[in-house]
């Protein structure tokens, strides 16, 4: 865990910087890209810590594969991109700085198509690649210490320490595990939608699954609540998406192949748990 730097440690220079009136909200981001892999590997070792970690073999190969292909096309930072599979049965996902990237048992089980996996991961991975979690991270930051605090910090940090560090300091991990605003959303679909694209998968498949998350939630909300509650209504979202995939074309590339394997493989495992869901998980870390 990292250690909580007293704020005068922080502030105390000339320098003065307003960010605020200098750059777009959503592009501040005050740590530097080793820093998300840092912070990222750190919350990934807490996370997986309290989670039901689901640690097969197959399960995480296949999931890995199409990583693979997704992230040999992602903009941004080369960050080494992995994904692990989380014993539980709610549809979720979530992604940590740095290439850390989670799911759920119940999401692979739920898709009906390598396409509709490869969305969610994309999207997941437009958030890591375009850097949300940090960047929240750097916002609420700014809107605890105030904007001319945010400057101070910047002209008279700890040269010892990197900025990241010390907002990380000062908010903790669960800083990273916070709700991303809607402008993230649509941009890691946005994102995503062209990774997919260029990975060979059809982006229509995006669309999709959120339209199956539509149709879960009027049939069984329960295993999609916590999805809902994390992530932008999924009918605005499939509608735009649609559009932007028209545009993007599907791609013409081979699958990874091999869901229906691995989905009879969950289907012979014991039942996920339903009580620890990573997102409750990553809900109790929030409220940390
Ligand atoms: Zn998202």
């Amino acid at each position: 865990m990292f250690r909580t730097f007293s704020r005068r440690a922080l502030a105390g220079a000339l320098f003065s910087l307003s960010l605020a009136s200098a750059t777009p909200a959503a592009a501040i981001n005050l740590f530097s890209v080793q820093q998300d892999a840092e912070v990222g590997r750190q919350a990934a070792q807490d996370a997986e810590r309290q989670l039901p970690m689901l640690r097969d073999g197959t399960t995480e190969g296949y999931i890995n594969a199409i990583v693979q292909r997704l992230a040999a096309v992602a903009p941004g930072p080369r960050f080494p991109y992995r994904a692990r599979v989380v014993n539980a049965a709610e549809i979720n996902a979530f992604a940590l700085p740095g290439g850390y990237v989670y799911v759920n048992r119940g999401l692979i089980e739920a898709v009906r198509n390598e396409g509709e996996l490869a969305g969610v991961l994309a999207h997941e991975m437009a958030h890591v690649a375009q850097r949300h979690g940090t960047s929240q991270a750097t916002k609420a930051y700014g809107a605890q210490m105030g904007v001319g605090l945010l400057g101070q910090l910047l002209g008279g940090r700890d040269q010892r320490l990197g900025v990241g560090e010390q907002i990380i300091g000062s908010l903790g991990l669960n800083a990273l595990f916070m709700k991303f605003s809607r402008n993230a959303e649509s941009e890691a679909d946005r994102v995503g939608a062209q990774m997919m694209s260029r990975a060979g998968y059809d982006p229509m498949a995006m669309a999709n699954f959120f339209d199956l998350l539509a149709a879960q939630q009027r049939g069984n909300p329960s295993a999609v609540s916590q999805f809902f509650s994390d992530h932008p209504s999924p009918q605005n979202r499939s509608a735009s998406i649609r559009a932007l995939a028209a545009q993007l074309g599907r791609g013409r590339g081979t699958q990874v192949g091999g869901l229906q394997t691995v989905q009879a493989r969950l289907d012979q495992m014991p039942a996920a748990s339903r009580r620890q869901g990573l997102a409750r998980t990553a809900s109790r870390l929030r409220r940390r």
